[in-house]
């Protein structure tokens, strides 16, 4: 992409309010766009980097057997009637709306209702599980407070996964079976090494659920982290019983601030119960289905990414998750360096490698390259008078500190060979 046609354009400044780094940056580089607080939209750069994100869940959702399907943002009450989560005084977060005949509408906060109302109807028998329905949607919460940018929107994107099987046996394999996806998808979001599962409270249905809490300084909430094991007790269920029932010594607990980027949990008969989701068994018997939810915010995943890894210069995206992978800079408006940067952008782009060419015109080399840093894209490439007198690009990662000058043929090598 040619950042001329890019209508998003760098800023000095984020809107006075916002006092959330993610957000701060995310703003500054074009890529989101505030719209009130807890509420964005996602600019072209923005949603490539959102769309990387979704792409690493699916895979992994796929891969453990996950079949992907979309449900209605507008739910009906009669549905949450049969949970008892439709009242405000047991729901905080609703936000509901009134049709114009009549009868009321609320905006999905969660979606246990709404897949065990549709699994209803196909649900039966022992052959029908199990299964594992998810969906990215958008959620919406009316939270009390939103001060952390895109971590905590009152509007926010998110995957959202329900397993319903035969009995807890069959519950209890999947279950580890997604601990392992969910650390895959931090690994592969580049956040892995400061990602800790994390036992948090579980409900009525099981001892503990189990928090992905990523330690950084402005997270929420206060983990306490067994660094050899990397296992982590959250506030709320930390007590000496848990402590000696996960075999963990308090001395060496550290206390962290963490913000939780995924959640798993065991729901038991919780919604199957309400909603009659049954099936009958070999011996034909019926028996309740065994439910299971395992969430991630995916706005929140990319502004724990943004907290984490920006340095004092702007962001810096792991290649993974990264928008383009290459940030090409022309330098200058001698017509030899243009025709060969166009060239270089030319081969990248043949060669399938995302690249976003800074070709505008009129602005200094001082000006471009504090918008690479800014924008944090992986590798920063310069076409100059200076490079082609030394015959080749000048390339730089955006956490180094120098780059060096190599030829188109050895950079194609060279980006064949990074993820
Ligand atoms: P929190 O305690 O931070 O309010 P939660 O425990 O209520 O979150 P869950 O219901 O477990 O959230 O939702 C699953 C996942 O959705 C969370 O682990 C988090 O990644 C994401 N999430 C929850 N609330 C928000 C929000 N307001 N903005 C962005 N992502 C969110
Ligand atoms: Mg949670």
């Amino acid at each position: 992409m040619r950042q001329s046609k890019l209508f998003t354009k760098t800023k000095k400044e984020a809107p006075t309010d916002e006092i959330s780094k993610n957000a701060e940056l995310l703003i500054r580089a074009g890529f989101i766009h505030k719209e009130m607080a807890g509420v964005y939209s996602y600019l072209p750069l923005g949603l490539r980097v959102l769309n990387k994100i979704e792409n690493i869940i699916r895979e992994e959702m796929n891969m453990v057997g996950g079949i992907e399907m979309r449900t209605a943002v507008f739910q009906s009450k009669e549905v949450w009637e049969k949970s008892n989560r439709w009242d405000d005084d047991i729901v905080d977060a609703w936000f509901k709306t009134k049709l114009k005949n009549g009868g009321e509408v609320g905006l999905s906060f969660t979606n246990e209702e709404a897949y065990s109302n549709i699994l209803k109807q196909y649900v039966s028998s022992y052959k029908d599980l199990p299964i594992y329905p998810y969906d990215f949607k958008n959620i919406f919460r009316n939270e009390v407070r939103s001060k952390s940018g895109i971590m905590r929107g009152r509007e926010f994107y998110w995957k959202a996964l329900y397993s319903f099987s035969r009995n807890e046996e069959e519950h209890n394999e999947f279950y580890e079976k997604m601990k392992v996806a969910y650390q895959n998808i931090f690994k592969r979001s580049g956040i892995g090494h400061l990602t800790y599962m994390t036992f948090a409270s579980g409900g009525s249905f099981s001892k503990y659920s189990h928090e992905f809490q990523t330690v950084i300084s402005v997270g929420e909430d206060t983990i306490y982290l067994d660094e050899d094991s990397g296992i982590a007790i959250n506030k709320e269920v930390y007590n000496d019983e848990t402590i000696k029932g996960l075999g963990l010594i308090k001395e060496k607990l550290v206390e962290k601030r963490a913000v939780e980027v995924g959640n798993i949990f065991s729901l038991g008969t919780r919604f199957s119960e309400p909603f009659d989701l049954k099936y009958k068994d070999e011996k034909s018997q019926e028996n309740l289905v065994i439910m299971g939810s395992y969430g991630i915010g995916l706005g929140r995943l990319m502004g724990t990414v943004v907290e984490a890894l920006a340095d004092d210069k702007g962001i810096i995206w792991p290649e993974s998750i990264a928008p383009f992978k290459v940030h090409l800079l022309l330098l200058g408006d001698d017509e030899d360096v243009k025709k060969e940067a166009d060239h270089v952008y030319e081969t990248l782009t043949k060669n399938n490698i995302e690249v976003l060419f800074d070709d505008r015109v009129g602005l200094s080399p001082g000006e471009k390259f504090a918008d690479a840093d800014l924008l944090g894209i992986p590798y920063r490439f310069v076409v100059s008078s200076r490079s082609m007198k030394d015959n080749g690009v000048e390339v730089k990662k955006r956490n180094e500190e120098k780059g060096k000058v190599v030829s188109l043929e050895e950079l194609l090598v060279l980006l064949k060979h990074s993820a």
